[in-house]
């Protein structure tokens, strides 16, 4: 294959890689599992919260990678770390020490309640290592029959055979049943429900403190505080999976943190890295101390390379106070939405910070997403009937603003 070429756009001064779009497509139509629904976009660039395809055409990006690019794309801090790291030591095996998979695991604990963190390379990962943390703890303590993990309808924990167990939605699990035994799932939100279900058998009750996919629906406090009394009473482990919400996403490093509720472990990923793979497990107690040598490991987990980007994504996340960035930003959005009048087009909209859902009235998301996108903004349909905004938290009034007046424009 040909070098990459660049060429200027004369109007903006944009520098832009020259890329064949429809070669692109053929080779991925030919060449790659076709196992995600793309829009018909071929993205070369990003930097802040734009990103241009191969035409040159700017887009605001408000779904941030699927809530990874938290700073934005291409921050130049964490850039830089990459490059620095890169030119310096990619990757060893975890057989031996390394600096920044170490700093990393303080400035997370600097930024949360937990003692241990363990890395890996994806949210489904992290949640993997969060399953086998609850099966070996309840066999620990109350032998082979305490191996059930609780979890809620409408929820997502990943891909893997055991997470895609863990997650609450038929659709994803059907191909592949048979599936491991030992997941049962509860409506969320219901207490009853949690109540009936966690006992003696359970040995983790696994929720997402904001459910993501399946359209931003927030857990009340009280069912999160039930959760937690039922886990003491049950000595059961509470697992967060905080993979869509941690991060600052919700204008506070954690989502627990709304809730003034402990899990005893959390799980992260997407924007840890700022773009670069790796996921992290957090554990507080005796829940980290379940995992000895030869339980559970795996060759990349927390190699240099990832945890320098990690590094940096925090240290932009603090030194441009991105969390409370993200509180305003996500009252600001709300508050324009609020006083819009496209409102009469929205049946519900729930918002944490800044992750929002937006249901509408005309079922038409799909619609609406694709007009967006030729207006040059990046959301997220989730079916036909809800938006789901996540924009990088680095985000201001003035962009808010442009998206608002797309969305209406395209409502
Ligand atoms: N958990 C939650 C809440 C998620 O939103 C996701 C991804 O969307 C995952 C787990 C899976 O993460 P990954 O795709 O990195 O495996």
């Amino acid at each position: 294959m040909a070098d990459t070429q660049f060429k200027m756009d004369t109007k903006t001064g944009n520098i832009l890689p020259v890329i064949d779009s429809d070669q692109v497509r053929d080779s991925d139509a030919q060449s790659i599992m076709q196992t995600y629904g793309r829009l018909p976009i071929t993205l070369v660039k990003g930097s802040g919260v734009h990103v241009w395809d191969a035409s040159g055409k700017q887009f605001l990006d408000f779904l941030a990678g699927i809530a990874v690019n938290g700073v934005g794309h291409c921050h130049p801090t964490v850039v830089r770390a990459i490059q620095d790291q890169a030119a310096t030591l990619i990757h060893t095996s975890n057989l031996y020490y390394t600096q920044p998979g170490a700093r990393l695991a303080e400035a997370l604990k600097r930024h949360s309640i937990f003692d241990r963190v363990f890395f890996c390379n994806s949210g489904a990962e992290a949640n993997e290592a969060a399953i086998k943390i609850a099966r070996k703890y309840g066999k620990q303590k109350a032998g082979v029959e305490k191996f059930e993990i609780v979890s809620a309808d409408r929820s997502f924990h990943g891909r893997t055979l055991a997470t895609v167990t863990a997650t609450g939605q038929e659709k994803y699990q059907t191909p592949f049943a048979p599936l491991p035994a030992g997941f049962v799932h509860v409506p969320y939100n219901d207490e009853a429900a949690l109540t009936a279900a966690v006992g003696p058998q359970t040995c983790a009750v696994l929720l997402e403190p904001i459910q993501g996919e399946s359209g931003v629906y927030p857990a009340s406090k009280a069912y999160l505080d039930c959760a937690r009394a039922l886990c003491d009473k049950f000595d059961a482990l509470l697992i967060f999976d905080e993979i869509q919400t941690g991060m600052g996403r919700t204008g506070h490093w954690w989502a627990y943190e709304h809730f003034d509720v402990k899990p005893d472990v959390i799980t992260s990923a997407k924007a840890l890295g700022g773009g670069v793979p790796i996921g992290a497990l957090l554990a507080r107690g005796a829940s980290a101390e379940v995992l000895v040598p030869g339980d559970h490991g795996t060759t990349f987990g927390g190699n240099p390379l990832a945890a320098s980007a990690a590094l940096a994504v925090i240290d932009v996340m603090e030194t441009e106070h991105l969390v409370s960035n993200a509180h305003a930003m996500g009252a600001y959005f709300l508050h324009r939405l609020s006083e819009s009048p496209m409102r009469e087009k929205f049946s519900d909209v729930r918002a944490v910070g800044l992750m929002i859902g937006v249901d509408l009235v005309a079922n038409d998301a799909r619609r609406v997403q694709s007009d967006c996108l030729s207006k040059g903004l990046i959301l997220n349909a989730i079916g036909d009937s809800t938006l789901r905004l996540l924009p990088p938290l680095i985000v201001q009034q003035s962009e808010v603003d442009v998206a608002i007046s797309i969305l209406q424009s395209v409502l």
